[in-house]
Order: structure tokens, then sequence, then C-alpha cells
């Protein structure tokens, strides 16, 4: 019997040892936590859905020459990843003024903005995520002024084309965190796209009615959280080996 070696567990994925040496399985849990883990729920069949919503946007980033961390997807719960020395920030680019910006700034939430925005946010719980600058980035050697030009320019270039692929389908990309990660080759490292991009990490609308089909659902009770998520996974077009997943009930 073979135990798979536990490396790494958050809020609401795990991370095992991989078959090979630099690879990760990335399991992702049904755990949906918001505000800093302090409203914390069980979402049954979320993370099925983050799975395959992920391996569809990586394997087509990856297609447009965006480098990403996804291997393949092993079952419903896994996939097989490259593992990346993680950069502790997490990068957030906005197209429409909403959640932490509309309170930060007193603006109206659904705002468009002028031009998309990136901010960074340290990556450290304990401190509740803070707002970073580039400055303190570059400080504190979380990444070099390389890897940030690197960072930002993936980052519009994950904007665009995730803005035109849920647009195609009647979704207005409001937000999203993404995370990044290096890689070495001898004494040379890349920086890469890791981690997820599902509804728990992004904001979608309905482009029509502007609802919500993304984890404020869950942030701000206003239910059917896996109907939402579902509904996003079943525009993109990947429901087809999609398990009857029902908010409280079975998977
Ligand atoms: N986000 C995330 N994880 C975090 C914080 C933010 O995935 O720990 C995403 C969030 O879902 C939204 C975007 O990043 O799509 C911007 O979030 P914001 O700064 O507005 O914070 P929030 O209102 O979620 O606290």
């Amino acid at each position: 019997m073979t135990r798979r070696k536990k490396i790494y567990e958050g809020k609401a994925k795990i991370l095992y040892e991989g078959p090979e040496p630099g690879t990760l399985i990335q399991y992702f849990k049904d755990d949906a936590t918001a505000f800093n883990a302090q409203k914390k729920a069980v979402l049954e069949g979320k993370g099925v859905i983050n799975n395959r919503i992920s391996e569809y946007v990586m394997t087509r980033l990856n297609t447009i020459g965006v480098q990403n961390h996804f291997i393949k997807r092993l079952n419903l719960r896994e996939q097989l990843i490259r593992e990346v020395e993680i950069i502790p920030l997490e990068v957030v680019c906005r197209n429409i003024v909403a959640g932490s910006l509309a309170t930060r700034f007193g603006l109206p939430e659904g705002q468009p903005l002028p031009r998309s925005i990136i901010e960074f946010y340290f990556k450290e719980d304990k401190l509740n995520d803070p707002l970073v600058t580039e400055e303190h980035i570059t400080c504190f050697n979380w990444a070099t002024t390389q890897e940030i030009d690197d960072i930002l320019a993936m980052t519009l270039r994950v904007n665009d084309f995730l803005l035109g692929m849920f647009n195609a389908v009647g979704i207005t990309l409001v937000d999203f965190k993404i995370e990044y990660g290096r890689i070495w080759e001898g004494e040379f490292s890349r920086v890469i796209l890791a981690d997820e991009i599902s509804p728990d990490s992004c904001r979608l609308w309905d482009s029509t009615t502007n609802e919500k089909l993304d984890k404020d659902r869950f942030r701000r009770d206003l239910g059917n959280v896996i109907e939402s998520y579902t509904e996003v996974a079943r525009r993109l077009g990947i429901m087809k080996e999609m398990p009857r997943v029902i908010e409280g009930g079975a998977a």
C-alpha cells in the first residue's frame, strides 16, 4: 500500500507529492471560505466543477502561449501539475469596479474602468493579504523587476483572453485573481501561471442580467452557488461528463 505525501493544504485545495520529481497532484476540495476563512461551508460538488473549469481555462491559455503549471486532469477532483516555487503574491486584474476596490475608493459596483487595473496583494493570511506596491515586492525580494514585468505582461494576456472567452458565452469578466510560480532550469528561472482559474477566483456576471455567477453568491449569501458554477461550466461547453451536482446533496 502507498500513502501519498501531503505537501500543503490550503483553503480550497490540497497539494500531494506527484508521481515524478517536479510534479504535484492538485486536489480540489468542496470547502468554501470567505473573509479570510471567517466564513466557511462545504459546497458539495464545487471541487469537481472547479477542477474542470480550471483544466479548460489552463489548457486554452497554454494553446495561446501562456505557460502554466497544468499538465493533465487525473480524475474528477485531481490534476497533475508542475511543481513551482510559488511567488507570494495574489495578482488581481480588474475591468469593472467591484469588491474591495468599490469599498476602498467608495465607488459604485459595476462602474466600468477606463482601463484594466492590475494590483498586487502579499499572500499572507495572518496579515489579511495586504495590498502592496512594486517597491515592496522588490524590496522584500518576493520577485525581481524582470519577474514583475513578466507577470504584468502575462496577466494582461490572460485578461484579454478571458474577456473574449467569457464574452462569447454571455458572461462579463469583472475581475479575477491569479498566482504565479517560478520554475528553475539550471541557473535560470522562469515565471509561469499557477494555482487555478475558476468561479472561486473570478467575478463573473451574466452579460444580460448582471446576475452574479461566482463566489460572491457564497460571500453575500445569495444562494444557488453550485447552480451558478455549473452554469458557467455549461456555457463554456464542458458539462458533457459533469456529474449531477446539487447544492447540499450528493455529488
Ligand atoms: N480573490 C480571490 N482570492 C482572494 C481575494 C480575492 O480569488 O483571497 C478574487 C476575487 O474573487 C475577485 C478578485 O480577486 O474576483 C478581486 O477581489 P477583491 O480584491 O475585490 O476582494 P474581495 O471583495 O473578494 O474581498
